[in-house]
């Protein structure tokens, strides 16, 4: 045990002072470990691993590549290339921060510790939770193996994403189908985003008399937002796209290209085949079965539990929340994530101190609703479904602006400064343009 331990410490580089051993295992103690170095993970992570020591913050994290995942809609219609979208994990994550490469398989938060799937014992003073969702393609029958048959492509997973422009460039005819599930999902214009640009390429390749853009959604509405939902009423209008309310994907059948839709408003329960020649699956989404499995942790559907306002959880004070794997009731997103870095920071700065956290996040998120190859309707709004829009003009319109932030700007912004702690969404620049009032 004692060779093993000492193998380890020389691998990792670490600091000796961090490492004990208990009975059999092997146990590290850090001042802050962050677990899930996504989005929301390393953007914590790399503001505190500016102002502790170095190898005060860890990192839990297993994958070996970092996504922007914004870009995956771009990709789907072919504008960027799946490479451009991934960065490894060893360059994006804090160098003065500890990355330990495991997947966190158990929480014990009243002992302020947890166990990784290695076995090993990683104690913490302060914990940051980031873990984002779960894509639960498997509760669709016939998912994921109609993945690889022609014609069903998804924009939510880097395995699947090139698969959508492969499918519009095979099209002949027939009806295209975009879904959109009965759960929280991620970025909740996606869906709709791939839908827009696959009508737009299926025109500028001759195709479109040819095909039925169809758009089958759990949902009641096209956004939660009324103002963005009038104007992607307008656009459904204009290039004929059908939309079915209250239509759940349950199965899909390659053999003979159907998909089962659950009638959700249907009292009797019945269900409603479509045929298909492109089907783009939004998949059911969830949070960590890890979470799930800690009760003490979240609330009954198995979110991270934390105050909508400090983001501090509301059982255990040294431990914080961000991003998709939170109960936060606003839309899940990078942006909403930028909106929350600054506040988690402060807030737990303060406990470290001490002090009550005291900063409040206001629920802004953000969704650019791209809606083809040039435009794109820019979405921002807080908890109460309030616009909160950063430029002094009516984001609701379709723009080639907005279109080139979303394209262009938004991956620099992030992999440059967002990664690196360094942005916390606009409502600096907001303010100004606002003339000081925020709105
Ligand atoms: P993630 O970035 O998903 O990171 C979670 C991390 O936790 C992962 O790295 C994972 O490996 C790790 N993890 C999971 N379980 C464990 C475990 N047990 N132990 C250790 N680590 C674990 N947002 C926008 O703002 N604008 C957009 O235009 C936009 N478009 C999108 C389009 C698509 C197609 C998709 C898929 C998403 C889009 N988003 C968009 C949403 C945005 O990408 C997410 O909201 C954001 O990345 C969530 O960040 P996160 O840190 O919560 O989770």
């Amino acid at each position: 045990m004692a060779t093993l331990l000492k193998c380890k410490m020389v691998v990792l580089g670490c600091n000796p002072r961090f490492f004990s051993t208990t009975s059999q295992r092997l146990s590290q103690s850090f001042k802050l470990v962050v677990v899930g170095g996504g989005t929301g993970g390393c953007s914590v992570a790399a503001k505190f691993a500016s102002v502790l020591p170095k190898n005060n913050v860890a990192i839990i994290e297993p994958s070996d590549t970092h996504y922007y995942q914004p870009m995956w809609t771009m990709i789907g219609g072919g504008m960027k290339k799946l490479e451009q979208s991934g960065r490894p994990m060893s360059q994006v994550l804090p160098k003065n921060a500890h990355w330990i490469k495991e997947r966190a398989s158990q929480f014990f938060p009243e002992e302020n510790r947890l166990v990784t799937a290695s076995g090993e014992e990683i104690k913490y003073e302060y914990l940051v939770v980031a873990m984002g969702l779960q894509l639960d393609y498997n509760k669709i029958k016939g998912l994921p193996e109609a993945f690889n048959t022609p014609g069903v492509c998804s924009n939510y997973s880097p395995k699947y994403v090139e698969k959508t422009l492969e499918t519009l460039k095979n099209f002949k005819g027939g009806n295209a189908i975009f879904t959109f599930p009965n759960t929280l999902i991620k970025c909740a214009g996606a869906p709709q985003k791939a839908m827009y640009i696959s009508e737009e390429y299926l025109r500028k390749h001759n195709k479109r008399d040819k095909a039925n853009v169809i758009f089958n959604t759990s949902l009641g509405v096209l956004f939660g937002v009324k103002k963005y939902a009038d104007a992607l009423e307008k656009v459904v209008r204009e290039r004929n796209i059908a939309v079915n309310f209250r239509h759940e994907l349950i199965e899909v059948k390659p053999d003979t290209k159907e998909a089962v839709f659950r009638l959700l408003d249907d009292p009797a329960g019945n269900t409603k085949t479509f045929k298909y020649e492109m089907l783009h699956v939004t998949p059911p989404m969830s949070a960590p079965d890890l979470l799930k499995a800690n009760k003490k942790l979240t609330n009954e559907a198995g979110y991270l539990e934390v105050d909508k306002s400090t983001l501090q959880h509301i059982r255990f004070p040294n431990i914080f929340g961000i991003g998709d794997c939170t109960n936060l009731p606003t839309s899940k997103t990078m942006a909403a994530i930028a909106g929350q870095n600054k506040i988690v920071y402060d807030n737990l700065k303060l406990q470290m101190e001490g002090k009550k956290p005291s900063q409040k996040y206001d629920g802004y998120t953000s969704c650019p609703l791209v809606t083809g190859y040039s435009k794109c309707i820019l979405a921002e709004f807080d908890y109460d479904g309030q616009p909160l829009e950063t430029l002094p003009i009516n984001q609701a319109k379709e723009r080639n602006t907005s279109f080139f932030m979303k394209k262009e700007i938004m991956p620099v912004l992030y992999w440059k400064l967002m990664l690196n702690g360094w942005w916390n969404g606009p409502g600096v620049i907001r303010k100004i343009l606002h003339l000081g009032t925020g709105r």
